[in-house]
């Protein structure tokens, strides 16, 4: 497909979800580290155990780098136990402080200030950070237009004819940054909608493609 029509398929679904199902107000979080926190602990869960994961760390006023790489390993673990994978996740957070340490004097803001390209490749070399999670870092914590891709954005977009079954995770991306202009809000919406479009209809087994706000979209 040529790329000014990617542009307007791209486009024209985004607009299509938009009207279905308005602003989705991401991400969730009150701080950049907090934001953070949750990009970490959200793999392999549901947020809704990431809220109490999170709402631990805040009973006990622990949202910020210094007070949370004060905690041992095994602290850690037992205040995020409800994201699950506990105790891989309280590694890979402790593994974030000491990028945001060693990298940034632990200064959130000094992170934000980076080049989004230099710093993807920072996140990328923190253990336990792969690619969705360092882009939601990049986009949703420090204000980055970098594309966020996941299994709904996967889905979808093969369901729709836009990529391969084999197309990888920069592959996806850059169909997106490459067609749609690299605009903050656009980023984050888009995002937000494809996982509520995934989670309500675009389902792994039998989507409810009838009424679908993407239905006209699918190929013939
Ligand atoms: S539910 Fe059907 S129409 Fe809707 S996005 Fe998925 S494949 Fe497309």
């Amino acid at each position: 497909m040529p790329k000014k029509d990617i542009t307007m398929r791209l486009l024209s679904i985004y607009n299509a979800l938009y009207r279905a199902y308005g602003p989705q107000h991401w991400w969730p979080g009150e701080t950049p580290f907090e934001v953070m926190v949750g990009a970490v602990l959200t793999q392999n869960t549901a947020w809704s155990n990431v809220e109490k994961a999170i709402a631990n760390l805040k009973k006990h006023r622990l949202l910020t780098p210094s007070r949370m790489s004060s905690l041992t390993l095994g602290r850690l673990a037992t205040l995020i136990r409800p994201s699950g994978y506990y105790n891989v996740k309280a590694k890979h957070l402790q593994n974030l402080l000491v990028f945001i340490q060693d990298h940034y004097r632990g200064s959130i803001k000094k992170l934000c200030a980076e080049d989004g390209a230099v710093l993807r490749q920072k996140l990328l070399n923190v253990s336990g950070i792969g690619e969705e999670t360092a882009d939601s870092i990049l986009l949703y914590a420090a204000g980055k237009p970098f594309f966020v891709v996941d299994a709904y954005t996967r889905r979808i977009l093969s369901r729709h004819g836009l990529i391969t079954q084999d197309a990888d995770y920069l592959q996806m991306q850059r169909l997106f940054m490459e067609a749609i202009p690299a605009d903050l809000l656009l980023y984050n919406e888009y995002h937000a909608l494809i996982v509520k479009l995934g989670k309500e209809l675009c389902r792994k087994s039998r989507p409810l493609c009838s009424g679908c706000p993407l239905e006209r979209f699918l190929p013939v």
